[in-house]
Order: C-alpha cells, then sequence, then structure tokens
C-alpha cells in the first residue's frame, strides 16, 4: 500500500497519462509519444490523464497552446488535469515523511564538488559520491551557514531492474538522487513519483531519453510502497542529422506546420505513418487508430523527421 499519500483525492482505478513541462510548444515528437500514450491506456482499459508539470521552467502560456494542440490531434484526458504547481504541500508531505523515517539527508555539494569528488569503488559515473551522507549533526550546522541544503534519498540498493513493454528488463543505476533541490523545488524524480502512485498511474508512456530514469523512480515508488508501473519509452524524433529534434529544426509544432498549409489532421497522419499505421497520405482519426494500435507491432527505431512533405 502506497503509505506516504497526500490529502487529496484521489480516483486510483488504473491509468495511464502524458505529463508534458509547459516550456515551450510541443513539437512532433512530442505529440507522437503523447498520441501513444493515450493509445497505450486506451488498448488497455485506462483512464488517461494529462498532468502539466510546471514545478520550473514554465514559459507563459505554454500549459493552453499544449492542451490545445493535444487536443486538436483528437486526445481526451480525464477531469480534473493534474497540475504540480498545485501540489506542492503534498510533495513536502511526501518527503517529510521520509525524513522523519530517516531516509533522507541534507546535502549541501555543488555541482562542481559533485564533479570533482572522487567517486567510490564501483560506483556508476556521476552517480553521488556520498559526501553529506554522513555528516555529524554538528557538520550539519556548520554548512547551513554557508548553503541551502538540498534533500537527497537514502538510497539502500545501487542499481533496480524495471520492466519496458518495448525495451524488455532494464536494469540501471539508483544513486541517493534528490528529492528536493536547494532552491526548495521538489525534483523531478520525486514529483513524478507522488503523482503518479496517488493518481492510480501504472502505465508510464514517454520518450526513451527517460529510459534511465526509470529505476530510480521505480525504486523510490518502491520505497513509498506502491508498485512500479508498467513501463513503454517510445522512440524518439530526431531531425536529419540524427539529433534530437528541436524548435530551431524548423516548421515541427503544430503552429509552424500550419503556416505551411499543413493542420493538425495532416499531422496526425503523418505520425500514423510514422508508425507503420496508416499509409501515405491516408486520412485517419484516433479512433481508427485505437482499432489498428498493436504495441508488438511499434517500431523500435527513432523517426526521422525531415519535414512535412
Ligand atoms: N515532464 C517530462 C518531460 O516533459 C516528462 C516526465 C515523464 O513523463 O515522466 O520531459
Amino acid at each position: 500500500m502506497y503509505a506516504y499519500g497526500g490529502t487529496v483525492v484521489l480516483d486510483v482505478t488504473p491509468a495511464g497519462r502524458f505529463a508534458p513541462s509547459p516550456s515551450g510548444d510541443l513539437h512532433i515528437g512530442n505529440l507522437r509519444t503523447a498520441v501513444l500514450a493515450q493509445l497505450f491506456a486506451d488498448a488497455s482499459g485506462r483512464r488517461f490523464l494529462l498532468r502539466v508539470e510546471d514545478l520550473d521552467r514554465v514559459r507563459e502560456g505554454s500549459e493552453q497552446r499544449q492542451l490545445a494542440d493535444l487536443a486538436a490531434l483528437g486526445l481526451r484526458w480525464a477531469q480534473p488535469l493534474v497540475r504540480q504547481s498545485d501540489r506542492r504541500s503534498v510533495y513536502e508531505t511526501v518527503i517529510a515523511r521520509l525524513t522523519a523515517d530517516g531516509h533522507t539527508f541534507e546535502c549541501f555539494c555543488t555541482r562542481r564538488e559533485i564533479l570533482d569528488a572522487p567517486s567510490a569503488p564501483h560506483a556508476p559515473q556521476g552517480a553521488y559520491p556520498g559526501t553529506c551522507r554522513d555528516l555529524t549533526e554538528s557538520e550539519r550546522e556548520e554548512r547551513r551557514r554557508t548553503r541551502p541544503a538540498a534533500i537527497r534519498l537514502r538510497a539502500d540498493v545501487a542499481e533496480f531492474t524495471v520492466h519496458d513493454v518495448l525495451h524488455g528488463d532494464f536494469t540501471g543505476d539508483v544513486d541517493d538522487f534528490v528529492l528536493r533541490r536547494n532552491d526548495g523545488t521538489p525534483a523531478y524524480n520525486l514529483a513524478v513519483v507522488v503523482d503518479d502512485a496517488e493518481t492510480g498511474v501504472d502505465q508510464v508512456v514517454r520518450g526513451d531519453d527517460l529510459l534511465t530514469s526509470a529505476p530510480r523512480q521505480a525504486y523510490l515508488a518502491t520505497r513509498l510502497g506502491s508498485s512500479p508501473p508498467e513501463y513503454a519509452h517510445v522512440p524518439m524524433v530526431l531531425n536529419t542529422a540524427g539529433a534530437r529534434l528541436a524548435k530551431r529544426d524548423g516548421a515541427v509544432t503544430l503552429a509552424d506546420l500550419a503556416d505551411t498549409d499543413v493542420d493538425a489532421s495532416d499531422v496526425l497522419s503523418l505520425i500514423a505513418v510514422s508508425l507503420g499505421m496508416a499509409s501515405a497520405g491516408e486520412r485517419v482519426t484516433l479512433d481508427v487508430l485505437r482499432d489498428r494500435f498493436d504495441p508488438a507491432r511499434l517500431p523500435r527505431d527513432p523517426w526521422i523527421f525531415a519535414g512535412a512533405p
């Protein structure tokens, strides 16, 4: 049983979700992931939630445009929308309970200090070297005077295995990762896990750039008494140079594409073709895609987007 819950709601019937950060417009790669998240949820009889991950990097007007773009493609999500900025007190409660149980510690390291610290033998590259893990109370007192602390999880494993529908079993590093940054912002890894657990999300479909985050998140879920979700990390969309698609690659958002006379329905068709679920030029709707959806037949390689034909 999830033991660290906040005070809120929540409907815990099984759900899938899409969780964009409102830091700019969604590009065709993000939209493709969103379509897949909806199809995975629908095909497995789950509710579909939309979560706005607005704890930082928020750009004015971006949330509204993202929601409008998703709706224009035909996506439908359950109400209410989950907005992370409304849930800060829940994350604080979880951190306070983990702390009361001795599962966290204060960390005063700067990024530079972490990079420069000799790492423990066998520790994975980039893992937190443990500098502040065992400080005495008087050492902590002294450091608090120089810098606000981040809060880290006291991890008791070095790796964790998750199951992914497309990648099979995936084992990745787990270190004493940050739960609250030293500016007071709840960390992404904490917020995602708490939100998924509290809203019934037991299926996570997202870009495969986040596959390496899954072991940490799944491990934290177990530490909170919740079961890790089923994962499907879907291939990214790349530009013709093989780099991750970005705004500078030209017309990649619905608004840019509309300026070149490619409307939302054309974009859905392009996405469907890229997924092997429609033939070139064929008109489709999400209902049609729902009927055709078969996770086993999804492409495993990135989609190279060279612009709308
Ligand atoms: N908000 C994250 C992003 O936009 C996704 C988080 C997730 O799906 O777990 O990259």
